[in-house]
């Protein structure tokens, strides 16, 4: 049988990537599949339908038209109209499943099989399917360049006919997939960069990129990681004592970009008004954490915030901003999933025993069977 992929063209506001790029319908009919397309669903990321026609896919002008016969939908975020689709077919996308109680009942009242690509576990196995990881490295790059680009100065030391300019000093705070890539790129433009994390294992690859770590002394950071690698929620004696490190590093710098996030939690205030007010005028922070709340006490979502001449810079989805290579590596952390769901004859086969799939799926037979979201 073959399987048909529709690829939805996004419908929240500000989203310009795409699940799938000429390059991976390319890969999916060479594998026996068949893809619809919505006319327009690239444009935004620079991918153009022509491009997909050219790669084998049929452009449909409308999703309705896409979807009504496929069995696998893919989106980058939820869609926000209600699918026309067979009974069984797989939405696969960022589905936002955290207080989303309703949309994931109604995809069950439609019998949609629904998996979340947030949910992918942070395994050596499920790597080239990890979503967290393809957007964050990339949101940590560009988090450098919004910076970069709002600051009044140079990043560089220059030393010119006219005399010498400092370098910027960048201070990246979390140092997981995003503040690693952050760290490196304010390194590659010629910043001194620090960083901190209270995930003790993060020290040594903070120095391998030739930054300076800064972390609270405390026996605490020895179990601050979970065992899937992520931070733990802080004491209060250790919150206490990493907000005076920060005030003393944070006077010191021009460029903050903030990173950090404990899973299930909102983003921790590490940030604080004060602070924000320490440092000096034309100082930029750029917080990653902002759609989770943001880690610093100011931010707005969607918004740049400007107080005492300092920009804090609270993107709602800066992953967007670089839409093309975004799309391009989430295409193939989408293809890379769908590889474990067909199997050698091409079938659909969801094998509720394997722990990518039973990580991600939400809903299934009409009904919620993640036991996170019941
Ligand atoms: P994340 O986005 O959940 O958090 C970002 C960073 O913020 C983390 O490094 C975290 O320790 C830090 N943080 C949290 N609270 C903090 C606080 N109060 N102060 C300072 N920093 C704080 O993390 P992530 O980028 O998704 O990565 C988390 C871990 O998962 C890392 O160890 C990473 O190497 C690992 N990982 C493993 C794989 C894999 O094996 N396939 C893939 C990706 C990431």
């Amino acid at each position: 049988m073959t399987l048909k992929i529709a690829v939805l063209k996004e419908s929240t506001e500000n989203e310009k990537r795409v699940s799938a790029t000429p390059e991976t319908v390319k890969k999916y009919i060479a594998k026996g599949f068949k893809l619809s397309v919505v006319t327009g669903a690239g444009l935004n990321a620079a991918y153009l339908d022509s491009d997909y026609i050219n790669a084998g896919a049929e452009i449909f002008d409308n999703a309705d038209k896409a979807t009504s016969d496929a069995d696998i939908i893919l989106c980058v975020q939820p869609p926000s109209f209600t699918l026309k689709s067979k009974a069984n077919a797989l939405l696969i996308g960022l589905l936002s499943p955290y207080n989303a109680k309703d949309r994931l009942t109604a995809y069950a009242a439609t019998g949609l099989t629904t998996l979340s690509m947030e949910l992918v576990p942070r395994t050596t196995r499920a790597q080239a399917m990890d979503v967290l990881s393809s957007q964050s490295n990339l949101a940590g790059y560009r988090a450098v360049l919004e910076a970069a680009a709002e600051f009044p100065r140079a990043f560089p030391m220059m030393m010119t006919a006219a005399g010498t300019i400092p370098p910027a000093r960048v201070f990246v705070m979390g140092a997981g997939v995003a503040g690693l890539q952050a760290i490196a790129t304010a390194k590659r433009l010629g910043a001194i960069v620090s960083a901190t994390d209270v995930r003790a294992a993060s020290k040594e690859q903070v120095q391998s990129l030739g930054a300076t770590f800064v972390m609270v002394e405390s026996d605490e950071v020895k179990q601050a990681e979970t065992a899937g690698g992520y931070a733990k929620e802080m004491s209060d004696d250790f919150k206490q004592k990493q907000a005076k490190l920060v005030a003393e590093t944070i006077i010191k710098q021009d460029i903050v970009i903030t990173t950090a996030l404990i899973p299930g939690r909102p983003a921790p205030v590490l940030v604080t008004e004060d602070m924000v007010k320490s440092m000096k005028t034309g100082s930029v922070i750029v917080d990653l954490a902002a759609p989770q709340g943001g880690n610093c006490a100011l931010t707005k979502v969607g918004q740049t915030v400007e107080v005492n001449g300092v920009k804090i810079l609270g993107f709602a989805n800066i992953a967007s901003r670089i839409a093309t290579d975004t799309s391009a590596l989430y295409s193939r952390n989408l293809m890379n999933l769908i590889g474990i769901l067909v199997d050698k004859d091409g079938n659909l086969a969801l094998n509720m025993d394997d722990d990518i799939v039973k990580a991600t799926v939400l809903t299934k037979s009409g009904q919620i069977i993640h036991p996170n979201f019941q």
